[in-house]
């Protein structure tokens, strides 16, 4: 699999247009929320168009614009849009293609707010939604009714890491006219290019490695000009869940070290997993990369380099264990996300009664997800072995 055309052009220069701004090396921040035009006719022109025009910040907006821009070149999509959030971007390309009466297939480990939204929020407009494993294609294709418009799609999930094989899902969702929506927060645009292995549309949270420093929320959907144009038309410009341009800004500053941040991460945990494979004290490693990863064929397949998620299932009989050994931790802070440059730890046992979150049953209890940062694994290693001895 290729890596994207010219990542440094990409990153550095790609929709950046600077005779338009002075020259600035860097873009403005255009914190204006409507466009004058210098005349009717040239309004008249531009709201005709105003996916391609600049009418009104909620459409539009040049600081927004740029990071699209680049996030679509990085994906090898035609056209991308941005949101406030990944759960936005999420809903808004599902909602974009759904109807009344259609059927949305959906991995059954998703992204607890994706679960919530397949299980809950498409019901009540007569969508049915339905989960299932998904590792196997043809559980997909056995579970296809006539109804079935859109296969919603996380490889690997964030959790436990299963993935789906793409190549054969989208092979069977376009044999049938079927839209298929990936979530490829796990991997980036450089780690799984979606879109060339026939995935319609691609969805990131970029609060994740896409921003990387845990300072804004904001979420991305890639696809097809075509596409990208519905979305634009439909839920985008209805529900407003726009990214403000500051926000932009502060995603375009980030997105620059994307390729130095990741491959860092990706080092630093390499050397932590194989610790842990290690530990006496763990009974299980969960990584895309774990020697007892069931799925290493299409870690091979469709992954490119790995990424700073790992979880694991400590060897202790009681759920308080868990609560000792996270609570013991010094360098990692307790936290939902990930993907910034600090380290973090996630307890499932901590959020399993969040009234609002529909988490799988299937998800372990014991279930411990770390988000590696930019710290040194020497430092994070240490920190690991100090809570380990205190249970
Ligand atoms: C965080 C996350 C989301 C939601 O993104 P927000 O930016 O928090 O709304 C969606 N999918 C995955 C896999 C995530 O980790």
């Amino acid at each position: 699999m290729s890596e994207p055309k010219d990542l440094s052009y990409i990153l550095t220069h790609l929709g950046e247009d600077r005779a338009q701004y002075f020259d600035a090396v860097i873009p403005p921040i255009v914190q204006s929320a409507m466009f004058a035009h210098p005349n009717v006719a040239t309004m008249r022109t531009r709201v005709a168009d105003e996916f391609s025009s600049h009418v009104y910040t909620r459409g539009q907006n040049p600081t927004v614009e740029i990071v699209a821009k680049k996030i679509a070149a990085l994906e090898g999509a035609e056209a991308a849009l941005m949101f406030g959030s990944g759960a936005a971007a999420m809903a808004a390309a599902a909602l974009s293609v759904l109807r009344a009466g259609d059927e949305v297939l959906c991995v059954d480990k998703p992204y607890a707010w994706t679960r919530t939204l397949v299980k809950s929020h498409l019901q009540r407009f007569g969508v049915n939604g339905r989960l299932l494993d998904a590792r196997d294609p043809a559980e997909v294709e056995a579970a296809i009714t006539d109804q079935t418009r859109l296969i919603i799609l996380e490889s690997p999930n964030s959790l436990t890491f299963e993935q789906q094989d793409l190549v054969a899902i989208a092979r069977i969702a376009r044999a049938r006219g079927i839209f298929t929506l990936l979530d490829n927060s796990f991997a980036t645009p450089l780690g799984q290019s979606a879109i060339e292995l026939g995935i319609d549309l691609v969805a990131h949270s970029a609060t994740k490695y896409l921003n990387g420093h845990s300072d804004v929320l904001a979420g991305v959907v890639a696809g097809s000009e075509k596409l990208i144009r519905d979305l634009f038309h439909g839920p985008y410009m209805t529900l407003g869940a726009i990214l403000s341009p500051h926000d932009a800004w502060l995603l375009l500053r980030g997105l620059r070290t994307l390729p130095v941040r990741l491959k860092q991460i990706a080092e630093t945990t390499d050397t932590v997993l194989r610790y842990l494979e290690r530990h006496p004290k763990v009974a299980r490693v969960h990584s895309p990369w774990a020697q007892s990863y069931s799925q290493f064929g299409l870690t091979q397949q469709q992954l490119r380099h790995g990424s700073g998620l790992l979880s694991i299932e400590l060897k202790a009989d009681r759920v308080e264990q868990v609560d000792q050994f996270v609570d013991r931790l010094d360098r990692f802070l307790i936290a939902a996300s990930w993907g910034g440059y600090e380290s973090l730890v996630f307890p499932v046992a901590g959020v399993r009664n969040w009234p609002s979150l529909d988490f799988p049953a299937s998800v372990p209890v014991g279930l411990i997800r770390f988000s590696i940062g930019l710290e040194s694994s020497d430092v994070l290693i240490a920190d690991l072995e100090q809570a380990f001895q205190a249970i």
